[in-house]
């Protein structure tokens, strides 16, 4: 059986024993005492080798570029495809909830409900507390964090982008060197990159239970169905933009790549359905890598350096959320805030917000908060304004995370293509012949 119907079989057990769980005394504890652990376990082997594996792919990727000026052309290109994917993805939704008006009509008892429940629960008051730290930083603060000062400190916090500067760093300078000088370092790190990937291959074998042990858990969380159902309208448009934007990938694959939409969704929807149970592009990040480099032909150089970029910055679901989510807020508790002047300002911050919300669960709302005080929103009203759209985060979450793994795959493909590093796929062994492992 094909990895991805194991690991939907194990979502869809997931979610039903969840319920079950929920159901009867006891339950929710058992879950989170027994199963839970599993999900952890999984997440934390995905986190333990993305940063082995981004150091890896990258510096073996440059030093086979063999040309300086190449990294260059694919820095820029990938650069200028995730600003333009994720405009695109944040005018679908500044779109659809202005035609929707999903906030228009709720019930100020409904709103009161809400308000008593979630504003000054421990995950709102979360949020605007790391909200706060984020804003106090300066203004090239992202800037000058992409440059680490000691690199094990950078390794050992999983500082993405400080990871990434340095891989190409050394990458560069292996091309640099006297070609004879350089081999031990190359061979070092190709080999290390073939054990990452192995890695990789095993840890997916443990996927279709720890899913089900993360939905399981997820599901537990879930108690107040009759707030969920008010919300639904507000969830139906986050989830109709986002599928709308996996259609956008879709027809950008077919016109620049000349592949088949279904034959993409088949190879990636492994990490694709890793990506909806974990809500993180990070901990889902070396199975993208493996996806896009074994099952859909991108060659090493192109994803070592497009892809740990894309989970970082290019976040093309959670900007999308992020314009409806501040829309349908202003709808419910600020409708007088609703200028054209301020979707256009929410345009540019979910933007930024976007590349700088980090790659984890639930940090678009996060960021969100920082869009929302951009265009001048009352900051009294804005626990409230959380507390709105609070109770339906995780499972929008988990889509919009699907959408920002899918959009890094689609882009290292479409980059791939431009520079001739799209070659046939060469799947490797054992995640794909299971039998062959046993
Ligand atoms: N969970 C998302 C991700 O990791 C970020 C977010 O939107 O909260 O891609």
């Amino acid at each position: 059986m094909a990895l991805h119907w194991k690991i939907i079989i194990g979502m869809v057990l997931g979610i039903i024993f969840g319920f079950i769980m929920n159901s009867i005394d006891g339950g929710r504890d058992f879950v989170t005492d027994w199963i839970k652990p599993f999900g952890t376990i999984f997440i934390n082997l995905l986190k333990l080798i993305a940063v082995p594996l981004i150091l890896a792919s990258l510096i073996k990727g440059i030093s086979d570029l063999k040309d300086i000026s190449k990294i260059k052309t694919m820095g820029l290109r990938t650069l200028v495809i995730y600003v333009g994917t994720t405009l695109v993805a944040i005018i679908i939704g500044l779109s659809i909830v202005n035609i929707v008006k999903p906030g228009e009509g709720m019930s100020t008892d409904t709103i009161e409900k809400i308000k008593m429940k979630y504003e000054s629960s421990a995950g709102v008051v979360d949020k605007l507390n790391k909200a706060n730290n984020q804003k106090d930083a300066g203004p090239l603060q992202a800037l000058v964090d992409i440059f680490p000062s000691n690199i094990f400190k950078a390794l050992g916090d999983a500082k993405m982008l400080q990871v990434i500067f340095f891989a190409l760093f050394v990458g560069i300078c292996l091309l640099l060197i006297p070609e004879k000088k350089a081999a031990p370092l190359v061979k070092f790190f190709d080999s290390l990159n073939e054990v990452v990937m192995k890695m990789v291959d095993l840890i997916m074998l443990f996927a279709p239970y720890a899913v089900f042990a993360l939905l399981a858990n997820v599901i537990i969380a879930f108690d107040d169905t009759e707030i969920l159902l008010k919300l639904l309208m507000y969830a139906v448009c986050v989830v109709s933009g986002l599928l709308l934007m996996i259609g956008f990938y879709l027809i950008f694959i077919k016109m620049y790549t000349k592949k088949s939409p279904l034959w993409f969704l088949s190879r990636i929807s492994p990490a694709q359905l890793l990506a909806f149970s974990t809500s993180s592009s990070a901990a889902t990040l070396p199975v993208t890598m493996e996806r896009v480099e074994e099952h859909l032909g991108v060659d090493k150089e192109v994803s070592g350096f497009v892809l740990p970029v894309g989970a970082t910055v290019n976040m093309d679901g959670t900007s999308l959320y992020q314009g409806i989510a501040a829309v349908f807020i202003m709808q419910v508790i600020w409708p007088e805030g609703l200028t054209f002047t301020n979707q256009l300002v929410i345009v540019v911050t979910a933007l930024l917000a976007s590349i700088g919300s980090a790659a984890v669960p639930s940090a678009g709302m996060v960021m969100l908060v920082i869009v929302l005080e951009s265009i001048g929103f009352p900051s009294e009203l804005l626990p409230i304004g959380l507390a709105l759209i609070f109770a339906v985060d995780r499972p929008l979450d988990m889509c919009r995370t699907v959408v920002n793994v899918t959009g890094d795959a689609t882009v290292s493909m479409v980059v791939a293509k431009s520079l001739g590093k799209l070659s046939a796929p060469k799947p490797k062994n054992w995640d794909d012949n299971y039998e062959a492992v046993k």
